[in-house]
This record gives structure tokens, C-alpha cells and sequence, in this order.
């Protein structure tokens, strides 16, 4: 699409989404629940193209397609039906006696019009997630998928345009130069899945405008590995979680710090582990991804240059494969271990002391994710509590994105804002304090001119 035509789909499209909010159609949950529905109705009904897509763009099994996008969509959809009529509805709170006498109210309302940008990795699952939870609050969305997803980018705008009026919801396909666009406009929310990078870029855009925003962002995670803990449910579980997706997880372990005693030995563990999961040659695994796109295959072959590969390693850049790799020590001012890896390689760095450790792990940015592998519950409690991250597991990997009672974003570097089931809800919309006062009290000595003594008024605000 030329520049002027994208200019000129954005604001059509942006003045009709203006409109429809202001009929106030959405303010009603009724409304809300039904297009939740048919959106569920159509997901389900169209859930195998949904994972043909996925395999096209990542080569995704189905098992991960159903347990990592369709499915978790599916629960976030119902659980939002199930919690909308409640959480809809005006709150009463308890009023001040400063007021007296009158009745107090919490009332959600929606932002209004609101602009979704999601990346490409699990490109079906966090593009509708944040998606349902600004139609679950009454909003508008324009959602700007990713271009380097294209199969998937489009499934998602022929469900959307059959479950929605545009001006309602609406998906606007395109790469950098929509989305820019996109930014350029005045939303009332604005919620980004993306590179800490972009993340800055959209952040900026928004500030235009005092937009709220929510940034979904990367970053280095750690995961810690003590001598307590048990090598093969721990080299199985960090295996699962580094090469799912082919390593394109936002929470994936992104490299590990193990106790120097136990490393030969989970090293060795961690590559009986690849090799149980995905057979001798992985390349021909029916259940391993591959990297989206050359660029990124580019990117994370040049992290390998000049380090210790004691696994892996192998690259057919014709079929985007990049078998999953260990590195060994790697120095921790290489490209490898100061920039997000999001790919299958991993490197194992060693700690001699408890002190050594913490050298290592305070020079990092605080991150979106946060593992410690420990039977010891002093050592796990007093990494999670002097550590700051988005979200912590202990003795596994990224199993705290499923649970949608815990709130899900990073802080600092990896983002701001969470979301997720419940948390959607609130991240999604306004929370409107309103008082209704009554004509007939006035607490004495409210109005000028004020009593000479503060004695009364120091009593009322101490006792009140
Ligand atoms: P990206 O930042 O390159 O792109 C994300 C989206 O932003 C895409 O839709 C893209 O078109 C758009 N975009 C790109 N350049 C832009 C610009 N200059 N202005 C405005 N929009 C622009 O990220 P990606 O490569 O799609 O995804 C990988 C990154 O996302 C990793 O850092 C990963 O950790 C992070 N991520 C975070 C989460 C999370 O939930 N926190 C989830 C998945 C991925």
C-alpha cells in the first residue's frame, strides 16, 4: 500500500471507530458478551486453518499450536464471558464521612479507541489476547498484526471481519509503515508486544498524545541452577522451555547460571534431553520449529562467532533451520549474552559463590522472566525477593504465562503494564470514581469565611 493510501485507511477507519464508541453500544456487556461469543464460535470452527497458518509461518506442530495459541485463547475468551456481567457494573464503595452524607461509586468505562500491535512469534495467541480483553471492556481495537507472519496475519483478519463491524474491531495488515501511521494517531489506549527497541518508538508516539500504553517487551532472562537440583527433571524442563518455538518464546530461558559443580553434568543431561525431545538430528523433527525469518537466522548465526559450541550449532539457511545449540562460557561482554538471544541457542555460564552470582546477575537489566532451579527454598525466596523481573517460576519454565490469575508483563527494560484473564479486564479500562452527594448536610465550617479555631477540623480529619 503507498504511504497516502495507508494515511488515508487509518483515518477512515480511525473518524468510524470515533463514531461507534461515541454511540456508547459498547458500554453495554450484553453487547460485549455476544461478540465475545461468536469470536469464540468462530476460532473454534476455524481452528485448523488457525494452526495451517502457524505452521506456514513458524512450522509449528499442532500440539504446540493448540496448547500455545488456540487453546489459551479459547480459556482467556471464556473466562471473560464468565467474569463481564460483574465486573461491568458500577461498584459502590465505602463514602467518606468528610462527605456526608453521599453514595460512592467505582464506574469501569472503557478508554475508547484503542490501537494493538503484536510481533510474531506466537502471532495468533498475542495478537486476540490483549484483543479480547479491550472488546471484554468496551473498547475499539485496530489491530496491527505482524508482517512477518503473513499466513497467520491473515486467518486473524477474515475471523475478525466476520465477528465484527469494522468500525468496531478491525485488523490493518502492513509492516512499519502502518504501523507508524497507526502512531501517529490519537488512541485512548495503546497496548505493544514487541522488541524493547520499538517499544521506545511506540512509547514516544503515545507520549504525543498522553496516551496510556501498555508495552509488552523482551529481554535477557535468566534462569539459575543451584547444586541442589535434581539434573534430569531439571534439564528436561529447561530443554522444553528454551526450545519451544524454536527458541522465539519472550520467556524462554535465555541463558543459564549454574553452580560450577554441576555444570559437566547438566550440560550433558541438557543434550540427552535435546536429543530424547527431538530425536539424533533435529532437523527432522516433526515437533521442532524453525526461525521466522532470514534476517533473524543472520542474527543469531553471528552470536555463535567466536564462542565455545559444545552442541548444535547446525544452520540450513535455505530452510531457515538453526538446530538447537549450547555454548560454553561465553564472555559476558560478547553480543551473545548482552543482546536478547530469542533463538535456540544457550549458553551456560558458571558461578563459583553465591557472591559470584549475584555479580553476574546485578548487571542485568531487570527481566521479563526470572527461573531458579533449587531445593532450596531459602536460596529460590531470597533471589525472588531481592530481584526485580516480570515474572518468577521456580524448578520450571515459562508455566506462569498460563495461569490467568497471575497479572503478565515485564517492568523497567521488558515493559510495563500485565495482563491476562482478570487483569486484562482492569489493565483495559478506566476506573471512574463518582460521588452523589445529598442537598440536605454540610459539615459546619466548610465554607468561608472559616472558623478562626483548626482545633474542630484537626478532630474531623484524625477521627474521620
Ligand atoms: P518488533 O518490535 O520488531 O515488532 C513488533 C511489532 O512492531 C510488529 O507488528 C512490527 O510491525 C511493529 N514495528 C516494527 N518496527 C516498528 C516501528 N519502527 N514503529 C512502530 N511499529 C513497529 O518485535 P518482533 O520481532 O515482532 O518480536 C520479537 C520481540 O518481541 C522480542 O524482543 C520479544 O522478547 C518480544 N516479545 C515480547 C512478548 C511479551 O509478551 N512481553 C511477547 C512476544 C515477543
Amino acid at each position: 500500500m503507498e504511504e497516502i493510501n495507508i494515511e488515508n485507511t487509518v483515518d477512515l477507519i480511525h473518524k468510524n471507530q470515533a463514531v461507534f464508541f461515541s454511540s456508547q453500544i459498547t458500554l453495554s456487556s450484553a453487547f460485549r458478551v455476544k461478540k465475545l461469543k461468536k469470536l469464540l464460535k468462530t476460532i473454534v470452527q476455524k481452528e485448523k486453518e488457525i494452526h495451517q497458518a502457524l505452521f506456514k509461518d513458524l512450522r509449528k506442530s499442532s500440539f504446540e499450536s493448540m496448547t500455545s495459541e488456540t487453546i489459551f485463547v479459547e480459556k482467556e475468551i471464556r473466562k471473560m464471558i464468565q467474569l463481564l456481567p460483574s465486573w461491568s457494573r458500577p461498584q459502590r464503595v465505602q463514602s467518606s464521612l468528610l462527605n456526608f452524607p453521599s453514595r460512592d461509586y467505582i464506574i469501569p468505562e472503557p478508554y475508547g479507541k484503542t490501537l494493538l500491535i503484536s510481533p510474531w512469534n506466537y502471532p495468533f495467541q498475542l495478537a486476540i489476547t490483549p484483543l479480547v480483553g479491550a472488546v471484554a471492556a468496551g473498547n475499539t481495537v485496530v489491530l496491527k498484526p505482524s508482517e512477518f507472519a503473513p499466513n497467520t496475519a491473515k486467518i486473524i483478519n477474515e475471523i475478525i471481519a466476520e465477528v465484527f463491524e469494522p468500525e468496531h474491531v478491525t485488523v490493518l495488515e502492513g509492516n512499519v509503515s502502518m504501523a507508524t501511521a497507526l502512531l501517529k494517531k490519537r488512541w485512548d489506549y495503546i497496548f505493544f508486544t514487541g522488541s524493547t527497541s520499538v517499544g521506545k518508538i511506540v512509547a514516544k508516539a503515545a507520549a504525543e498524545h498522553l496516551t496510556p500504553t501498555t508495552l509488552e517487551l523482551g529481554g535477557k532472562s535468566p534462569c539459575v541452577v543451584d547444586a541442589s537440583a535434581p539434573i534430569k527433571t531439571t534439564a528436561k524442563r529447561i530443554v522444553w522451555g528454551k526450545f519451544l518455538n524454536c527458541g522465539q518464546t519472550c520467556i524462554a530461558p535465555d541463558f543459564l547460571l549454574v553452580d560450577q559443580k554441576i555444570k559437566a553434568e547438566l550440560t550433558q543431561q541438557i543434550i540427552k534431553e535435546i536429543q530424547k525431545a527431538y530425536g539424533e538430528d533435529q532437523s527432522l523433527s516433526a515437533d521442532y520449529g524453525r526461525i521466522i525469518h532470514e534476517k533473524h537466522l543472520s542474527r543469531l548465526k553471528d552470536y555463535l562467532h567466536g564462542q565455545n559450541i559444545v552442541f548444535g550449532g547446525n544452520i540450513a539457511q535455505d530452510s531457515l533451520y538453526f538446530g538447537p545449540t549450547i555454548v560454553d562460557e561465553p564472555a559476558l561482554e560478547s553480543p551473545l549474552m548482552k543482546e536478547e538471544i530469542f533463538g535456540p541457542i544457550l549458553p551456560i555460564v558458571s558461578y563459583e559463590s553465591e557472591q559470584h552470582l549475584h555479580e553476574i546477575l546485578e548487571n542485568g537489566e531487570r527481566p521479563l522472566a526470572f527461573y531458579v532451579f533449587s531445593k532450596k527454598n531459602k536460596f529460590v525466596n531470597s533471589l525472588f525477593s531481592k530481584y526485580s523481573f516480570g515474572g518468577g517460576v521456580a524448578n520450571d519454565s515459562i508455566i506462569h504465562f498460563a495461569n490467568d490469575n497471575l497479572p503478565f508483563g515485564g517492568i523497567g527494560n521488558s515493559g510495563m503494564g500485565a495482563y491476562h484473564g482478570k487483569h486484562s479486564l482492569v489493565l483495559f479500562t478506566h476506573k471512574k470514581p463518582v460521588v452523589k452527594r445529598s442537598f440536605w448536610f454540610d459539615l459546619p465550617g466548610r465554607y468561608a469565611p472559616y472558623p478562626k479555631s483548626l482545633s474542630f477540623l484537626k478532630f474531623l480529619i484524625k477521627n474521620l
